[in-house]
C-alpha cells in the first residue's frame, strides 16, 4: 500500500492563508465577511490574509501557509 503524505500545516501555529475572496457574506446578515472554515467573522477567525504584518509565509504541500511571529496588539 502506497504511503501518501498527509497534507497539513508545516507545524504548530501555522494557518492556511485565505484572502477575502475565500469568504462568504455573513449568514447573520451584517456587512462583514464570514469564514466558512471557522464559522465566524473573517475579522475574528484565525485565518491569515496574504499580506499581514508580523507573519511569515511558506508554501507547504502546494498550500500557502502563514505563521504569526508576534502577537497582535
Ligand atoms: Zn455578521
Ligand atoms: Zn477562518
Amino acid at each position: 500500500m502506497a504511503r501518501t503524505s498527509k497534507p497539513g500545516p508545516p507545524g504548530p501555529g501555522w494557518e492556511i492563508v485565505r484572502d477575502a475572496s475565500a469568504m462568504i457574506p455573513c449568514p447573520v446578515g451584517c456587512e462583514e465577511l464570514w469564514c466558512p472554515e471557522h464559522e465566524q467573522h473573517y475579522a475574528d477567525c484565525p485565518c491569515l490574509g496574504p499580506t499581514e504584518d508580523g507573519v511569515i509565509y511558506e508554501m507547504h504541500a502546494g498550500i500557502f501557509y502563514g505563521r504569526r511571529t508576534q502577537s497582535p496588539e
